[in-house]
């Protein structure tokens, strides 16, 4: 599931794509992955500018110029292609986009939607969510008083979006992996000198997955150079050797959530 480096990079890159320009035409494949009716959600949306995209935890925020959003949840296998017809994937389309000869394809939105709301109506959505932690605000006091509060696996809790904003399953292995810490250490067995090697390593990690493109596996336009460059320190990398220690890699499940860690290095 795409995380916050993920929703990220598809913000900076689509911003440069869509930025300013006009829905000229939609087409809805699947009525599921909207909230309203077609009719209301197409002359809602169509002949309005994109006027901003922000990022909210693993949302993307399309802000249109009549005041309305339209509220992007990717999930389980979701992900976006820009380009003309001719060069779209050959998958199901659920929502398309037109930008004139160009269009934002929305593919593999099972569990993934596109909810046109008023800003209010975002901001509740909002309202559930832990802090995001990449904000100068979210100090590593912030982060020491917020995990003090926290009992049960260090990674069930860096996955809960209520606590924490924007972390999933791959960055939270890659986070534990370089703060050192076992996935299921226990957040009241921390001191807080690893407490606060977590913090730095949450920062770390998630600027260098920003930085290298994220992880997703389809490129969002051809040419794009920049999505998918993220290398993995040790998610889905079982049985290969720790960059660290050179120890195997090994893989586990915590709360049914497919986790890899070095047994050695980590602890
Ligand atoms: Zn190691």
């Amino acid at each position: 599931m795409p995380e916050l480096p993920e929703m990220e990079t598809y913000k900076a890159l689509l911003g440069s794509k869509i930025g300013g320009l006009n829905i000229s035409a939609i087409e809805i494949g699947r009525e599921k992955s909207i909230n309203v009716p077609v009719d209301k959600f197409t002359m809602q949306v169509s002949n309005q500018a994109v006027k901003t995209i922000t990022r909210r935890a693993k949302y993307l925020v399309f802000q249109l110029q009549n005041g309305k959003c339209l509220l992007l949840h990717l999930m389980l296998g979701g992900w976006m292609f820009f380009g003309k017809e001719e060069d779209k994937p050959n998958r199901t389309i659920q929502v398309k986009l037109s930008f004139g000869e160009q269009h934002l394809f929305f593919i593999g939105l099972r569990l993934g939607y596109l909810h046109l709301l008023s800003p209010e109506e975002v901001e509740e959505e909002f309202k559930k969510l832990g802090p995001e932690v990449l904000n100068p605000d979210f100090t590593l006091d912030a982060f020491h008083q917020l995990m003090h509060k926290r009992r049960g696996a260090i990674k069930t809790t860096l996955i809960n979006q209520e606590v924490l904003a924007g972390i999933g399953n791959g960055y939270s292995d890659e986070i534990l992996w370089h703060a050192e810490i076992r996935p299921d250490q226990k957040i009241n067995e921390l001191d807080d000198q690893q407490l606060s090697r977590l913090y730095h390593s949450i920062q770390f990690i998630l600027k260098r997955g920003i930085q290298q493109g994220g992880y997703m596996e389809n490129p969002l336009y051809i040419g794009d150079d920049k999505t998918g460059g993220y290398q993995f320190y040790v998610y889905d990398r079982e049985g290969q050797g720790c960059s660290r220690c050179n120890s195997s890699i090994i893989k586990s499940e915590i709360s049914s959530r497919k986790t890899f860690f070095c047994p050695n290095c980590q602890q």
